[in-house]
């Protein structure tokens, strides 16, 4: 059954995607497979000269670029461009200079009692990825784990969310950027189409999205053992001190609030503030946030600050979960309201609420910034840890120690201090969640390695040396090998028994050999 696709900000039927069939499916997997043979023979500098094509492409017409996605997200053009295409450009231009360091075979130690061998790490292409995308980042969604993956060696297949496939745009981008044919190829299709392309047996699945699908995912690869790398929802909290700069904190929170109008797995969902500047800090954060402007219905316009929201089904999730707030006793303070005939929330900021209501159990993915007194130090990390979730958090505060201290005591995969979201902004840092926030890491090394097989190898010459660990066990052997352990395994290591054991027990092997008799 088609899939109808809507502009959210003027509600415009944009087009339908037709949902890709199994018997699309195979031909689909079968190319894949024949070019990543092909993948795999190029050198990571030739793989790296194909990804600067993409940023290329993408800095040559971001304008084009920036304003399909805006159509279909209804975010505003800044968050396109910024959120996307920069991250995408950045991150090519990170893994530019380090792809070839972090692919490279890594010689290991050997320990001496394996003397006369060498060991080493390999890091090859597992083959298909399979990437599964949600609808609220949606270009990088597709080209940052679809880039790294071909980096690594890979074909990838990339399905687009339903709810903003940008049909036509990744292939756009692809042909029109020369990348190479077939690297990355697009298949259109919701939830369905996802379950199908699993059926086809990717080597790896690449997936971002909701705690739900995630498991449902997962449990479908668990059929076939496909490793799976599950990207999903968060509850981010905030935590603020008494001792920070009140108006800067207050930007920074309602940026990371409402950016992508809420929509982003790691914007500030919980925000603790400390009881003392709880008051003054409301009222800054009341205040600032009115003054935000929102999008028009216009694609053309730069200078709106929150955009609209994407899907109507979230829309309503956001107002169902803000009604049973304030039915339970939270105080709206400014938005909570769609705008009509729209899908616009305004940013939303909320108080008197308790982990008894769904807008602080679950998450919310909306411009929705819930304010929250604490205390004490202990008292708020319990706090912000009381979550299904633990995908990313922030400390704000002038005591960097104190900072420090909190952050490693969050059971979340990524801390800002005074910031938030910004380990995401730096390619460098994996990223990834811990609870119901998901499963492995990609970005950094882990960019790479998680879509690469790790081979360990270890060599040795092949000369007549019988190992002594080899058949027949017997009984000398079984009185030498605690004497060996005992001389190794102290410290200070005995190195002169070391030796006359070694001495001792290496011509066992020969000696004592099964024989080859016809
Ligand atoms: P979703 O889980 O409904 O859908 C995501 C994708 O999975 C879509 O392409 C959908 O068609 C597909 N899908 C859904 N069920 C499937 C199944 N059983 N088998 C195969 N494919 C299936 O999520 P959404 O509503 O598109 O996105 C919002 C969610 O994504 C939020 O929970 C958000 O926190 C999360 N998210 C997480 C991250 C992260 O990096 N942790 C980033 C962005 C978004």
């Amino acid at each position: 059954m088609s899939i109808k696709v809507v502009n959210p900000l003027t509600k415009e039927d944009l087009y339908s995607i037709e949902p890709a069939g199994d018997e699309e499916l195979k031909p689909v997997f079968a190319k894949a497979r024949s070019v990543q043979r092909k993948i795999h023979t190029l050198s990571i500098k030739e793989r790296i000269r194909e990804a600067v094509k993409i940023s290329q492409y993408l800095m040559d017409n971001y304008r084009r670029v920036t304003e399909r996605i805006v159509r279909e997200t209804g975010k505003t053009k800044f968050e396109a461009l910024s959120n996307e295409l920069f991250e995408i450009c950045d991150s090519i231009d990170y893994y530019r200079d380090h792809a070839e360091k972090i692919l490279k075979t890594q010689k290991v130690h050997t320990p001496l009692v394996l003397m006369g061998k060498k060991s080493r790490i390999q890091y090859e292409p597992m083959g298909t990825v399979l990437i599964i995308a949600p609808w609220n980042y949606p270009l990088i969604q597709c080209f940052l784990p679809s880039i790294l993956a071909f980096l690594a060696g890979n074909a990838v297949i990339y399905k687009p969310s339903e709810v903003t496939p940008l049909k036509g745009l990744y292939e756009e981008i692809l042909d029109g950027s020369g990348f190479m044919k077939d690297a990355i190829q697009i298949v259109y299709g919701g939830k369905e189409t996802g379950t199908a392309l699993i059926e086809q047996k990717p080597d790896k699945i690449h997936f971002t999205g909701s705690t739900r699908a995630g498991k449902q995912i997962m449990a479908a690869a668990s059929k076939y053992l496909i490793p799976v790398d599950l990207e999903l929802g968060g509850k981010d909290p905030a935590i603020v001190f008494e001792d920070v700069d009140i108006e800067k904190t207050a930007n920074g929170l309602i940026w990371a609030a409402f950016t992508n109008a809420g929509q982003s797995c790691t914007s500030i969902e919980r925000c603790y503030v400390h009881e003392s500047i709880f008051d003054e800090m409301t009222r800054v954060i009341v205040a600032i946030t009115k003054k935000l402007r929102l999008a028009n219905q216009s694609c053309e316009d730069c200078e709106a600050d929150v955009g609209c929201m994407t899907a109507d089904f979230q829309l309503k999730k956001v107002e169902a979960q803000l009604k049973e707030a304030v039915d339970k006793g939270a105080k709206v303070h400014c938005g909570g309201t769609v705008v009509e005939g729209t899908q616009i929330m305004p940013p939303t900021v909320v108080t008197n609420v308790s982990n008894e209501m769904e807008l602080i159990a679950e998450e919310t993915f909306g411009p929705v910034l819930p304010l929250i007194k604490f205390s004490g130090e202990e008292e708020v990390i319990n706090m912000a840890n009381d979550s299904a979730y633990g995908l990313s958090a922030s400390v704000w505060t002038k005591d960097l120690k104190r900072a420090d201290r909190v952050a490693s005591a969050l059971k979340v995969g990524n801390v800002a201090i005074n910031n938030h979201m910004l380990t995401e902004a730096n390619p460098a840092l994996p990223f990834g969640g811990v609870k119901n926030s998901g499963i492995g890491r990609f970005k950094g090394d882990f960019g790479l390695l998680t879509f690469s097989h790790v081979k360990s190898i270890i060599s040795g010459p092949n000369n007549k040396v019988i190992e002594p660990h080899w058949y027949p066990f017997t009984a000398p052997k079984f009185d030498t090998f605690p004497k060996l352990m005992r001389a190794f395994f102290t410290r200070p290591r005995k190195w002169v028994q070391f030796a006359l054991v070694g001495l001792k027990l290496d011509p066992m092997g020969n000696k004592e050999k099964i024989k080859f008799e016809d």
